[in-house]
């Protein structure tokens, strides 16, 4: 109690012990904290599920004042805020969809002289606003402004896989308050966005932290779609094996969902497709949602998944990473499995060109070097499924980590069956010319005036023929993709099963390019090309 603040490694730890359960720090939670308290800014890359949160809760405990936590998932601080005020730690959330009443009493309690709020988590948005900046320095005269927690931290970056204007607003949070430090937080691990953050936060010297992104309780493999009989009777019967499980299965378009969903149901396996659902009349007004951030994330914040399982291949390593990384946050054995396919991967090419195409015509071809990032990011994720050797290795290694042999433990195909590996990979290649040959798996787009809806536009993929597509709704926003993304995890939740739990999640990101892809008519119809 009193205005005593804790800073020794065992007062830490019984603070850890007390309000959290846990037995002591995990990996560099320790160093960020200490990092933290002594006043000095701190990089923090954890992977997801690595324990960042702690870094900021518990120097939130151990010294009289505020923690700010900035964060765009306002699902996620809603999460955070709940499960701390269960232990007892006063924390609040503001943001704009609050009730006023409830602003009003955050706000009365932080113009007092003794806030009780510990750790006050906002979005990126209100830290913009020339009111909350003001209160922000009032807090701050009175010394009771501590830290500056920057979750997510990536999203400041336009090289991140997430970028969001508003955060590059947090740029001005050093200049107005020069000597709160700062913690910023991410799970993203390309060297070039690391170093965009440090600078577009002005961190000054920052503690360096970098967690391994190996997760090692999951096992890596590669099933090829066109090595199968029947790839829905593989998915239901690796999901029937699984056991009484929860899994998620990640699938490109909504229509595979119902697809599968229906399958598996037949198959006795007790399962829900969750996407956005959109019809035709509700798809313009569901897409003002994701431009204007409307739709939040909840996300899927369950410990206990066994399985997460890539129906399509996924656009980038990154995502995939992310993605993955759902299974086993209880760090018990848990896999990872993606059907590779060759005309997913043509499909996927095919996306990302075009939406990159027209970002490209929209802002004077200025995207050009976006679109050769995302279809380089694309081949890296090939590269994971087409190559032989270890999995691990490639995920790792497009992290800049280096991965020594005995790292993987034969935790993926391409350790534990190599030569059958290789095999799958032989059979793929012949398959794969001899396509190549016959000149099918061609995707064609003409134009027309009709409107195109969500049904219309699977059955477009699932054919290889002529579709309409027509301009109308859609702006550009890079918003939206993330947006989209976010609407598919809040549909996600929870089902108990006979045989397995499982989610079947629309990558409501690709239905995104793919709708941007309808934003103009083409007029391109290569049909006899
Ligand atoms: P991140 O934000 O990096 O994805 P979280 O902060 O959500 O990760 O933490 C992930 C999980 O790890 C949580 O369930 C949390 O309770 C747990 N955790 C965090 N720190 C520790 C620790 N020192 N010991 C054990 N479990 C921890």
């Amino acid at each position: 109690g009193g205005n005593k603040q804790i800073t020794d490694r065992e007062g830490l730890v019984k603070l850890l012990r007390w309000h959290f359960g846990h037995s002591d720090f995990r990996g560099k939670q320790f160093e960020a904290i200490q990092a933290v308290l002594s006043g000095r800014d701190c990089f923090c890359l954890m992977p997801t599920g690595g324990g960042k949160s702690m870094c900021y809760q518990i120097p939130a405990l151990a010294k009289p004042g505020i923690v700010l936590v900035v964060s765009p998932l306002i699902g996620a601080m809603e999460n955070q805020v709940t499960a701390l005020k269960e232990k007892g730690i006063t924390a609040e959330f503001l943001s704009s969809t609050q009730t006023t009443h409830a602003k009003t009493k955050i706000h009365e309690d932080l113009d007092s002289g003794k806030p009780s709020t510990r750790l006050l988590y906002v979005t990126p948005e209100l830290i913009a606003t020339p009111g909350f900046m003001s209160k922000l320095n009032k807090i701050h005269a009175r010394g009771l402004l501590n830290i500056i927690a920057i979750d997510e931290a990536h999203c400041i970056s336009s090289w991140g896989h997430d970028f969001r204007p508003s955060y590059r607003k947090l740029s001005s949070l050093r200049n107005h308050l020069p000597d709160v430090p700062i913690l910023a937080l991410t799970a993203t691990a390309v060297p070039k966005v690391q170093k965009d953050v440090i600078e577009s936060l002005c961190l000054e010297s920052p503690l360096l932290l970098k967690s391994s992104f190996n997760r090692s309780n999951i096992y890596y493999e590669v099933r090829y779609k066109d090595l199968l009989d029947n790839v829905f009777n593989d998915l239901s019967a690796l999901l029937k094996s699984s056991g009484d499980v929860c899994a998620i299965v990640y699938c490109l378009e909504r229509a595979t969902c119902d697809e599968l969903a229906a399958h598996l149901s037949k198959h006795g396996i007790s399962c829900a497709a969750y996407h956005a659902g959109i019809n035709n009349n509700l798809r313009s007004s569901v897409l003002d949602d994701w431009m204007s951030s409307k739709i939040q994330v909840v996300g899927i914040d369950r410990k206990d998944v066994r399985l997460v399982c890539h129906f399509n291949i996924p656009k980038s390593m990154e995502g995939f990473y992310q993605e993955s990384g759902r299974a086993g946050r209880d760090q018990l054995p848990s896999k990872s499995i993606l059907y590779y396919g060759i005309d997913d991967r043509k499909r996927m090419e095919f996306i990302i060109s075009n939406a990159e195409n027209k970002k490209g015509q929209s802002s004077g071809g200025s995207r050009e070097g976006s679109s050769k990032k995302s279809l380089s990011d694309f081949k890296l994720m090939v590269e994971y499924c087409e190559g032989s050797g270890c999995r691990r290795k490639k995920i790792l290694e497009n992290f800049g980590e280096e991965v020594p042999p005995s790292l993987c433990k034969k935790s993926c195909d391409g350790c534990k069956h190599p030569n059958q590996l290789v095999q799958y990979l032989e059979e793929l290649a012949t398959i794969a010319a001899g396509r190549q040959r016959s000149g099918l798996s061609r995707i064609f787009l003409s134009s027309s005036n009709d409107k195109v809806g969500g049904e219309q536009m699977s059955e477009f993929w699932n054919r290889d023929d002529e579709v309409s597509c027509s301009d109308e709704d859609i702006s550009d926003s890079d918003d939206g993709i993330e947006n989209a993304k976010r609407e598919a995890g809040c549909k996600a939740s929870r089902r108990a099963g006979v045989n397995a739990k499982i989610e079947l999640l629309e990558r409501a990101e690709e239905r995104y390019y793919r709708n941007q892809n309808c934003d103009k008519p083409s007029h391109k119809s290569d049909k006899n090309a």
